[in-house]
């Protein structure tokens, strides 16, 4: 007999696929909702830290995750024009030693399927796009747009940038637009073959208002991917991505170094994604609702963290409701909301600013840290 709470986890996105595989695991009977109606491999890479395959390891899949990514062994910051090299932050066997994990860069739809494949598969429902949430009652009555309803103890959002439950908690606001984009492309290693040019593991490029992050997103280095920060003042396309060109990069780069221009000329299908932000929420949770991630706090993906503050918050929610016992639920959100907030804010501030690693300093702050190990600060009304 299970006597923890039913909880649902609404998106399968990367946060919310931790929440389920973590809260599986932990013994609580746990349902996914996600919206889409299959999952879909998006062409993309992501960075993972120590700090996040800190949590990997406890979800069982750091090892497949070492072997499927690449392992750089510094992160470079360049200058864009003269390719002078602004810092060198070490990573590799530094990292696994100082860090307490490695450092990888992974394709993001292998992660991703990856991180699903971990969860229940009878418990996890695509098509399932949340509309309402009746919290009012013993249980939490959601209802989605097919029309059908499902009840649960405890409602995690992890909903993403225009989170249906943040909407419910707060009020319908549109996230804001950050005024810059990025352009992803992913191109085949074999290409670059023809150049006589260092393509270096993990590389950010910089000029003054605009960078090229490129890193490859296989083990075997087949695959090597750039996404770049451009100011942009207008975007009228919603929050979805839109088509770019090599034209679009060409004049975005202009000036930019060969080993840039190589990677413009070698492109083949380029995207291009509004960059959302939110100021800090005043509310990650109330009653039986509980916020993580993008849906509480999206942020320019310039520090490479996004993603991983979803993770970590999934990891420190799963650790609270441990360390309070989940029928005291309302003390372990804001036990959570406690030892998250102020670093999921430090680092959406300094995303916005685009200034991580742009010179040597040392990182530790942000990859030595273990959601699991942390010790907790309690909060201050109690
Ligand atoms: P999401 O990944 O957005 O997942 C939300 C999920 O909820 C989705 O699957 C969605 O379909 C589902 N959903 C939404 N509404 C509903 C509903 N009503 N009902 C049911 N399901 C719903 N982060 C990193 O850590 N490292 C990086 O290198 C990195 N690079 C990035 C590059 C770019 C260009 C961008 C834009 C972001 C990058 N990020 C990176 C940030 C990262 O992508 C996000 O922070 C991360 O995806 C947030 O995870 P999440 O689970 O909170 O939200």
């Amino acid at each position: 007999m299970n006597n923890k709470p039913t909880i649902a986890v609404i998106g399968a996105g990367l946060g919310g696929a931790a929440a389920g595989a973590l809260l599986q695991k932990a013994g609580y009977p746990t349902k996914v909702y996600e919206q889409a109606p299959a999952f879909a491999r998006l062409g993309a890479g992501i960075h993972l830290g120590p700090n996040v395959m800190k949590v990997m390891r406890r979800i069982g899949i750091e090892e497949q995750l070492n072997t499927m990514g690449s392992h750089p062994d510094y992160w470079f910051s360049r200058n864009g024009m003269t390719g002078e090299y602004q810092s060198r932050i070490p990573l590799g066997e530094f990292a696994r030693e100082n860090y307490g994990a490695a450092y990888i860069t992974v394709h993001r739809g292998d992660l991703h399927e990856l991180m699903v494949s971990t969860l229940d598969q009878d418990n996890l429902y695509f098509d399932k796009r949340l509309v309402d949430v009746d919290d009012s009652g013993d249980k939490v009555v959601m209802t989605f747009a097919d029309g059908t309803t499902e009840e649960a103890d405890l409602v995690i959002g992890a909903d993403g940038v225009n989170s249906r439950l943040r909407e419910k908690l707060l009020g319908p606001e549109a996230p804001i637009y950050s005024g810059w984009v990025a352009h992803r492309a992913i191109i085949s290693a074999e290409k670059l073959k023809a150049y006589d040019l260092d393509f270096e593991a993990c590389v950010k490029w910089w000029s003054e208002d605009r960078h090229m992050m490129v890193y490859f997103v296989t083990g075997d280095e087949k695959e090597y991917y750039y996404v770049t920060g451009v100011p942009e003042p207008d975007w009228n396309h919603g929050t979805s991505f839109v088509d770019s060109s090599r034209e679009e990069m060409r004049k975005a780069f202009e000036g930019y170094h060969p080993t840039v221009q190589a990677l413009i000329d070698c492109t083949e299908t380029v995207t291009k994604w509004p960059l959302l932000e939110r100021n800090p929420l005043p509310l990650w949770h109330e009653n039986r609702l509980v916020l993580l991630g993008d849906a509480c706090h999206p942020m320019k993906p310039h520090m490479a963290q996004g993603a991983a503050m979803a993770i970590e918050d999934a990891a420190m929610l799963v650790r609270c409701l441990e360390e309070v016992g989940a029928e005291h639920y309302q003390q372990a959100f804001e036990l959570y909301r406690t030892n998250r907030f102020e670093r999921a804010s430090r680092v959406q501030q300094v995303s916005h600013d685009n200034t991580w690693l742009r010179e040597d300093e040392d990182p530790a702050w942000v990859f030595a840290y273990d959601p699991f190990e942390v010790p907790l600060k309690q909060p201050t009304s109690q």
